[in-house]
């Protein structure tokens, strides 16, 4: 497959819904376009997943062969690797150096879920349950961990390698099936990854792509009674939909990976070189569609104006480009509807009274590119600018005294998907990593992930883990049962 044969094909793929132009978002040009697949093929695509499920091709498979499958997966990606890299810089504006560690880390993924699929245990116990009423009742009981049949799986646009390898290798490692639902504006790489399943021996039936609309294809199989779990990443505002679809049709289980607004807090005995830094890179990388950056930051104020003028010598000196400009490290905004929100929350911040020390403009060039921002005076308790999940390369930056107003600070705000804390006081750094309420904290590092750690987000920034051991058990269930000695 090339790019331009990746192209054609999706212009070709069947569907009754409205057509989707795809736009490479460094031009502005419409590359392709694809129809919304509609409502008779997500229901068929469930069907054929609830067929593979109940008929147990997939879950029956022994799991050291469904370790190889996996690992094969992780291979035949890499072997893709120049590909799906190529595909990510033109449908989502990523560098093509930043693609190529995505594709990577995506093959990992699969690697370090082949390894759960024969580490999936319950547990056994000898029980007498006779203890209340004196009478002796010997029983054995013990654990079964199985997967559940159908599950949904919708993510965003922001890494669409890696968020489809997040999804799919621990839910293929539980033994699921699986109906598949990229974001309108990414989808072509989960067509070369949906192949590289197949060629690697995952059966037919059991992974199920849908392409089209989240109010459309995604809604429909957030409701649909026969999906028993949804794992979405995602905005904090679907993800609220998607538990009203859960509540409105078959309970199925959730699981929401959401939006953050994550603190930075750097103190006066900090590394302040490596904090500064760290931290502009953390909130401007991929133009700030990512979702643990630390768009927030707050300096002690000693170092105060220090921390702003770095951060902001920063943000001018990042090379801002598409995948054909050379030494390019940020890309653009992924669509026009992207730029105009970041653009509406600059214009806000500016009637707010916000001081932009820098950018706060988008380039003059085509291609949905904005000048990384650094926002300062801006009033917690009422600047939008702050409270909210913007999306996009704006960071504010503001004073604190001491570590009870740097903690305040810090948590307040409705998310919690991370922090950071750098300081050179050890105690200190332990001390705080408690107190911020986020899913993940980095101490003196930002921007950790790991497939082999936990990740979720405290408060409304998600619900439940992904990665880890948590990572496939989000795709198990358990049943006890229990046997009369
Ligand atoms: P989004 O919520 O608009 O869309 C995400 C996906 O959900 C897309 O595939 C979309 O088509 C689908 N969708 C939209 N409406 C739906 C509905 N009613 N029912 C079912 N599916 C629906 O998010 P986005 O703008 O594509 O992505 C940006 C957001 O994702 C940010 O908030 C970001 O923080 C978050 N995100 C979170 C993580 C994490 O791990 N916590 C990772 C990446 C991105």
């Amino acid at each position: 497959m090339t790019v331009q044969s990746v192209l054609d094909e999706i212009r070709d793929l069947p569907g009754t819904g409205e057509v989707i132009p795809i736009v490479d978002p460094a031009t502005e040009e419409q590359i392709t376009e694809f129809t919304d697949v509609g409502p008779e093929a997500v229901d068929n695509a469930v069907a054929q997943a609830k067929k593979a499920a109940d008929s147990g091709v997939w879950s029956g498979v022994p799991d050291y062969d469904r370790a190889k499958i996996l690992w094969r997966v992780a291979d035949l990606i890499d072997e893709n690797a120049d590909l799906l890299a190529d595909l990510e810089s033109v449908n989502a504006g990523i560098p093509p150096s930043q693609a190529k560690v995505i594709t990577a880390v995506g093959s990992e993924w699969f690697r370090y879920y082949a390894g759960w699929c024969t580490k999936i245990d319950g547990i056994a116990r000898d029980v007498n349950t006779g203890g209340l009423t004196g009478v002796e009742s010997h029983m054995h009981a013990y654990t079964l961990r199985e997967p559940y049949g159908v599950v949904g799986l919708i993510f965003p646009w922001n890494g669409p390698v890696f968020n489809f390898c997040a999804k799919l290798a621990p839910a293929l490692a539980a033994g699921c099936s699986t109906v598949v639902k990229p974001a309108e504006e990414t989808p072509l790489s989960a067509l070369v990854l949906t192949r590289i399943l197949a060629e690697a021996g995952v059966p037919e039936g059991v992974v199920n792509l849908v392409n089209g609309y989240g109010h459309t294809v995604g809604a429909q199989i957030t409701a649909h009674p026969d999906v028993e779990k949804v794992a979405f990443t995602g905005s904090t505002e679907v993800g609220r939909e998607i538990m009203h679809a859960s509540a409105s049709s078959n309970l199925n289980k959730v699981t929401l990976e959401l939006g953050g607004k994550s603190p930075v807090l750097i103190f006066d005995d900090a590394d302040l070189d490596t904090a500064i830094a760290m931290a502009g890179f953390g909130c401007f990388l991929h133009s700030g569609q990512v979702c643990m950056l630390g768009s927030r930051i707050f300096a002690q104020r000693g170092v105060y104006e220090r921390v702003v003028e770095g951060i902001a010598t920063m943000a001018n000196n990042l090379l801002l480009g598409g995948p054909q400009d050379e030494g390019a490290m940020i890309g653009p905004l992924i669509s026009e509807k992207q730029l105009k929100r970041v653009m509406g929350y600059l214009d806000q911040g500016r009637s707010d009274g916000v001081e932009l020390v820098t950018g706060g403009h988008r380039l003059d060039r085509k291609g949905y590119f904005v000048h990384p921002t650094v926002a300062t005076k801006v009033d917690p308790s009422t600047s939008r600018l702050f409270q909210e999940e913007i999306f996009g390369p704006v960071v504010t930056v503001l004073p604190f005294d001491d570590e009870d107003e740097a903690i305040a600070l810090a948590n307040d705000t409705d998310y919690g998907l991370a922090g950071t804390i750098w300081t050179s006081n050890l105690a200190r750094a332990h001390r705080l990593a408690k107190r911020v309420k986020a899913g993940t904290v980095g101490l003196n590092c930002q921007l950790q992930f790991d497939h082999s750690m936990p990740f979720g987000g405290y408060k409304q920034s998600g619900w439940g883990y992904e990665a880890g051991k948590a990572g496939v058990d989000t795709y198990l269930q358990s049943k006890t049962v229990w046997a009369q000695m």
